[in-house]
């Protein structure tokens, strides 16, 4: 679906698929050798990688300028520190922020609750919404209660890869959810017997909340898109009058 999005709009994928065996120091010998390459402005990790495979080490050798996906630690760092801005940013997170300004959102002062506190979505989400001065909360596996800190939120950002955990009565009436969760149930009127869900009860979540995301069809293709802008930032930067 990427590469579809990609080539859509005139940028040229080019896939690199790996046996699943392969080692370490094959992977990281492809990503310096896209690194350097002039004809490449972004580069993208399909995860999630073989267990045997460094994962963090493998993110880690990314160019800055061409983390399409914004997983990097250094641009996730600097989304944490004021007066600093990541090369560029986390494209699922990103995408969510999008999403929010798109219904007019009124970030600052408002509480905003996240779901998850993964890498990739949770946490950089959360940075993002205190950016925004949001009054965050994050939520994760240990977290006491959830339902009592869900419904205090105006925004509700679920990210925990829990099919339908979150039920109608955990929303505050009004508040806007954003549904993150890709999760696959069994559903035998389906045509391979599956179907996707995500992490909130979506029908009876509809009827409380001001505005929420379907899945699938919300954040996913918001994903895409952000990708597809973060490519055409990232060919922008390596423009050496354009570059930071
Ligand atoms: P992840 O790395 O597995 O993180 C899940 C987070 O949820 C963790 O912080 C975990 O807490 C928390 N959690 C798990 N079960 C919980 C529970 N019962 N109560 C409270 N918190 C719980 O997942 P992820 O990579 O962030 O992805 C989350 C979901 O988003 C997945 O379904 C994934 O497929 C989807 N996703 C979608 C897109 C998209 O573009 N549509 C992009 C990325 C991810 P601990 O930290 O305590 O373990």
């Amino acid at each position: 679906m990427k590469r579809k999005a990609w080539g859509e709009v005139g940028i040229e994928p080019l896939g690199f698929e790996q046996p699943a065996d392969v080692s370490q120091a094959e992977v990281e010998a492809l990503i310096r050798q896209l690194n350097e390459r002039s004809d490449v402005n972004g580069i993208l990790v399909q995860l999630q990688l073989p267990p045997h495979l460094d994962e963090s080490r493998i993110l880690n050798l990314v160019s800055l300028e061409k983390d399409v996906d914004g997983f990097h630690p250094i641009n996730i760092g600097r989304l944490g520190q004021r007066g600093r801005e990541p090369v560029v940013g986390s494209a699922t997170p990103a995408g969510i922020i999008r999403l929010l300004e798109e219904v007019n959102v009124e970030f600052a002062g408002s509480n905003a609750v996240v779901l998850g506190r993964s890498n990739i979505v949770g946490m950089p989400v959360a940075l993002l919404l205190i950016r925004r001065d949001a009054t965050v909360t994050v939520c994760h596996s240990r977290t006491h209660d959830l339902p009592s800190v869900t419904r205090q939120a105006d925004i509700l950002v679920a990210a925990v890869g829990r099919a339908q955990m979150v039920k109608a009565d955990w929303i505050k009436p009004g508040a806007v959810v954003i549904d993150v969760g890709t999760n696959r149930i069994d559903d035998p009127t389906a045509k391979n017997g599956t179907r996707m869900v995500g992490d909130g009860e979506f029908q009876a979540a509809k009827a409380v909340a001001g505005a929420i995301t379907p899945v699938p069809g919300g954040v996913g293709p918001m994903t895409i898109a952000m990708l597809l802008h973060n490519t055409l930032q990232a060919a922008l930067l390596a423009q050496p009058a354009l570059k930071r």
